[in-house]
């Protein structure tokens, strides 16, 4: 990468030899700042007060270890991580991941992530991000438990409603959010159900929590689609992943009159021409916590593509719409020509970082429609934002109110990155337009609170 800009430059060497080793920290950083010359050519006091170096720099970080008991009574060791990245806007607010990858630099890339993410939602929120390298898969409820009773037993002391709000995302939803609640509400004597997110419906969750990433990602995409005059009606579709995102992602394109040809998990993919039967998928993933391979093979014209991403699924169908939901990096260079030589109209991550750098140049260069990350996937901690209201107020929303909301705080979102581009002299660039607009929103505030 050259940088015209010579803050943006010596800033982005600094955070090279700050944080050895961190390639995914360094990539998000990267990403953002590849917007930012545009930016400090038009505010110089961003630069004069120190602000890129000061937002590259979390606020607190916390590394703790999280000794459990397995079923065999043998003592395991995991370690646990709280990043509190920028609390500008807000209490610091992102997700909880548990999965076997989780690295200081993976949450604080995430951390990263999310402090512009937030931002974007108009919400007041600040970012931060945590997890374990504790794997849950395979384990049972009572291991799931003991684990998330002692990672609580150390970050409650972090955490707190008008402090940090820790949420759901890989490896954690309601089951884990449940008991890390009920040993932050034993250990601390209180129901403070503003701490946590992502909590069960009856015990003080939002009703469109589950579904909020995935639908969001969808709303943002239809607005896209609509700037060429097109929509989700009669298109096809690939999304990668089974979990959480990709499952309520294919539930609205469902609902909006689109077909979902494909998904997928870590062991490969699924190739489904009649669309993804939505209740299966639940079945296999959700309750029986099986594989993909095991959909196909309960599914008549279904095919499993043993080890390969689902982006090869376009060598097989026509795909208009490509939603990677699974993970960082899980798109590269070549999907991205292979998506785009298909003739896919748009890419947009319900994921982190889905897409690597290279493949994010094909799809800007394609003149794809290309939705990054901090704002497509925004309406999940949008909707977290709905949950503390609601907590706090004591309230609880219908599942309708909570949607119509979803869907006015994602339409603002795109308002919001498609004026900032248009404002830089990029129309239509979403990635400038994010990046920009979620940056300028923390600065802004950094810059009102002093030296702090
Ligand atoms: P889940 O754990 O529910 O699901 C993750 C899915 O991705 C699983 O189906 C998993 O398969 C699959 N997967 C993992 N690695 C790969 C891979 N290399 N190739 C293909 N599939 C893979 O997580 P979520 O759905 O919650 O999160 C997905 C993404 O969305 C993450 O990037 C997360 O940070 C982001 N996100 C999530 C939000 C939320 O509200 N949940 C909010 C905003 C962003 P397997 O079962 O084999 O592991």
């Amino acid at each position: 990468m050259t940088w015209r800009n010579e803050t943006v430059r010596t800033n982005f060497e600094e955070v090279l030899r700050r944080n050895p080793g961190e390639t995914e920290f360094h990539q998000a950083v990267e990403e953002v700042f590849d917007s930012l010359d545009l930016v400090l050519d038009k505010h110089p006091e961003y630069g004069d007060q120190s602000i890129l170096e000061r937002i590259c720099e979390p606020e607190r970080q916390i590394v703790f270890r999280v000794p459990w008991v397995d079923d065999e009574g043998k003592v395991r060791i995991n370690r646990g991580f709280r990043v509190q990245f920028n609390s500008a806007l807000g209490p610091y607010k992102g997700g909880l991941r548990f999965h076997p990858s989780v690295l200081l630099g993976t949450v604080k890339f995430l951390g990263f992530e999310q402090v512009f993410k937030n931002a974007l939602t108009g919400l007041p929120l600040g970012g931060g991000k945590g997890g374990s390298d504790f794997d849950p898969k395979g384990r049972t409820d009572g291991e799931v438990m003991r684990f998330c009773q002692s990672f609580m037993t150390e970050l409650h002391h972090h955490i707190g409603e008008y402090t940090d709000v820790p949420a759901g995302d890989i490896g954690v939803g309601t089951r884990e959010v449940g008991y890390l609640f009920g040993q932050y509400k034993r250990l601390t004597h209180r129901y403070e159900s503003g701490v946590i997110t992502g909590k069960g419906i009856t015990w003080g969750g939002s009703p469109m929590r589950p579904e909020a990433t995935g639908y969001g990602t969808v709303f943002f995409t239809e607005h896209m689609l609509t700037t060429r005059g097109r929509s989700f009606d009669g298109a096809r579709v690939l999304v990668s992943g089974s979990g959480n995102v990709a499952h309520f992602a294919i539930e609205k394109v469902q609902q909006l009159g689109g077909t979902v040809v494909g998904c997928s998990d870590s062991s490969g993919a699924v190739y489904d021409p009649a669309g993804i039967d939505l209740e299966l998928l639940h079945q296999v993933k959700q309750v029986e916590r099986g594989r993909i391979s095991d959909y196909a093979g309960r599914r008549a014209d279904a095919r499993f593509l043993d080890g390969v991403n689902v982006w090869q699924v376009a060598g097989e169908a026509e795909v208009d719409v490509a939603l990677p939901c699974a993970t960082q990096n899980e798109l590269d260079g070549a999907d991205a020509k292979f998506l785009v030589d298909r003739g896919v109209l748009a890419v947009a991550e319900g994921a982190n970082m889905p897409c690597t750098p290279e493949a994010v140049a094909v799809f800007r260069g394609a003149d794809v429609l290309f939705g990054p990350g901090k704002a497509v996937n925004a309406g999940g901690v949008a909707t977290s934002g709905l949950e503390m209201q609601q907590n706090a107020s004591r309230d609880a929303w219908t599942h309708e109110h909570t949607e119509a909301r979803l869907a006015e705080i994602m339409h603002g979102i795109h308002e919001r990155c498609a004026a900032t581009a248009e404002e830089y002299g990029r129309p239509g660039d979403y990635v400038v337009g994010a990046n920009v607009a979620g940056f300028s929103r923390v600065a802004d505030a950094m810059l009102a609170l002093g030296v702090v």
